[in-house]
């Protein structure tokens, strides 16, 4: 009976959010802006509640680097992208957003995930109207049309038709090639073991993550947001029992401070917030924990976790005098390696995720130097054999913010946790779902559902509810 009134509940955005105000006597304050990558849905917020225990910058000898960094805000507290500040080593030198490559496709198998990309798409490219400062320059974000080519095996090929029949049923413009076809486009690639490929036509591609970043800080900076730096290590909540119809006892929950150690300094500052967007991409699971999401019993909404952890991937980048032009896509290899062009002098960047029992340990951002040579090299070669004679030059390694259930996004409220809302979960295809995530995230803080696509299916309480939001393409 729970599990349905949930899905009942939630599918309408409303447990949990609507019980909430009315036992604890609050109402849900308007969010004034965003301070993080998910978080910068669009269209513009207004705020509507005060500021009170709230200083932006607190006294100490040692405040010099506050107004470089993203992390929380008044009304809304959002742990999200940051980078380095200005003399101060950085928690968040390891963000995912500035370690990823860049990519943008609409070849996947869920309807919601080509959603989301296609409307990254249009926001990508009318990012100066979207993201227009007055007096600043315009943004260059160095978009390279130059599409994904995803190969199949005689195995994959029916599954590769299925899920384009899908990407073109959504709007997505996406061909089939034979390895015939193949052979003529882009005679650099070996087609054997090709059965088919499949080629996005429009709005796939790569482009520069730092760019968007900064275009997306330099507008809401310019809206009226303040950015500070620091971690988040408490929240202070209340809560509420209640008992389902079916005679079942939940705890609600409502966090009303946030405590953040600042960055370079001794301060913990208390934050009181309405609402709180936990986007801290691998890390998100942390966090989540932190709030008490997870603590109970096991098989209970109460004891369901947030299944985000950080899974380390390797890019490497590599020049190759002989390697394919201009025209080169983002290959994605039925071998699970992929590649694309990096800038216009040959060279490349690529690398592969490993398989799941060789999953390298998270602890640190060390790069193997012998998975390129034994797990990438081989099949990147026999694919496209000018590679034989690449050099590497360079290599870096990030965070996925790897969801262990299904690898896809997670959107929206918790049930329990009457304010808290995730934009996480992503598994290597956040990036380019950051801007459609960031306005589905503003439509459910400010409408209670999603308005534009929905996302029901990538509601948290898929976790509890055991039901797989399963997406076929995933690099
Ligand atoms: C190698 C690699 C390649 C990728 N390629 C692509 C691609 O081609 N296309 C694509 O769409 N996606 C790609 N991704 C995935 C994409 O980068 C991520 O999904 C996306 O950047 C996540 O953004 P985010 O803002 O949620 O997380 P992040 O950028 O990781 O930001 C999270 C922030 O939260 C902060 N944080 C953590 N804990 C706390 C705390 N306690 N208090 C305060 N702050 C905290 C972190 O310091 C960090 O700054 C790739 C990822 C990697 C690693």
């Amino acid at each position: 009976m729970l599990r349905r009134a949930l899905w009942l509940g939630l599918r309408r955005g409303l447990l949990g959010r609507e019980l909430g105000t009315r036992r604890g006597g609050s109402t849900l304050g308007k969010v004034e802006g965003s301070g993080g990558y998910h978080g910068s849905g669009m269209p513009p917020m207004s705020s509507h509640v005060t500021f009170r225990t709230w200083d932006p910058w607190p006294r100490s000898e040692d405040s010099g680097s506050l107004e470089e960094g993203i992390s929380y805000l008044p009304e809304l507290v959002q742990s999200g992208q940051v980078y380095g500040s200005r003399g101060c080593p950085s928690q968040y030198s390891q963000a995912s957003t500035v370690l990823s490559v860049g990519g943008i496709r609409q070849q996947f198998s869920l309807p919601e995930n080509i959603q989301l990309s296609l409307f990254s798409a249009e926001f990508l490219r009318n990012i100066n109207e979207y993201l227009a400062v007055v007096d600043d320059p315009p943004l260059d974000l160095q978009f390279n049309p130059s599409g994904y080519l995803f190969l199949a095996s005689e195995k994959g090929a029916a599954t590769m038709e299925n899920n384009v029949k899908v990407q073109r049923q959504e709007g997505a413009k996406v061909c089939l090639m034979s390895p015939e076809q193949l052979r003529k486009k882009f005679p650099w690639i070996n087609t054997e073991g090709v059965a088919l490929a499949s080629y996005g036509l429009e709005n796939e591609g790569w482009f520069d993550p730092w760019c968007l970043l900064q275009g997306l800080r330099r507008k809401v900076q310019s809206m009226g947001v303040l950015f500070c730096q620091g971690e988040v290590t408490r929240f202070v909540s209340s809560s509420t029992h209640m008992e389902t119809i079916s005679g079942e006892e939940v705890t609600l929950k409502r966090i009303h401070e946030v405590q953040v150690k600042m960055d370079c300094s001794q301060e913990y500052q208390p934050v009181e917030c309405a609402i709180v967007v936990n986007a801290a991409g691998a890390w998100s699971g942390q966090i989540a924990e932190l709030a008490g999401v997870g603590k109970g019993l096991p098989g209970t909404l109460q004891g369901t976790k947030l299944p985000v952890e950080p899974r380390k991937r390797y890019v490497y980048l590599w020049h190759c005098p002989q390697g394919p032009g201009l025209e080169a896509p983002l290959v994605a290899d039925l071998s699970g390696v992929y590649f694309r062009r990096e800038g216009l002098g040959n060279n490349y960047l690529g690398g592969c995720s490993p398989a799941e029992e060789e999953e390298p340990d998270p602890g640190n951002l060390e790069v193997d130097h012998d998975f390129f040579q034994e797990k990438v090299w081989p099949p990147l070669a026999w694919r496209v054999p000018a590679f034989e004679t690449l050099k590497v030059q360079r290599a870096w390694a990030g965070y996925y913010d790897y969801n262990t259930f299904d690898q896809n996004g997670v959107v929206g409220p918790h049930p329990l946790i009457v304010n808290m809302y995730f934009a996480t979960g992503f598994s290597g295809h956040g990036l380019q779902q950051a801007p459609a995530v960031g306005r589905a995230v503003a439509e459910m803080v400010l409408e209670g559902h999603f308005q534009t696509i929905n996302l029901s299916p990538f509601l948290f309480t898929r976790f509890y509810l055991g039901e797989k939001a399963l997406e076929h393409c995933i690099l």
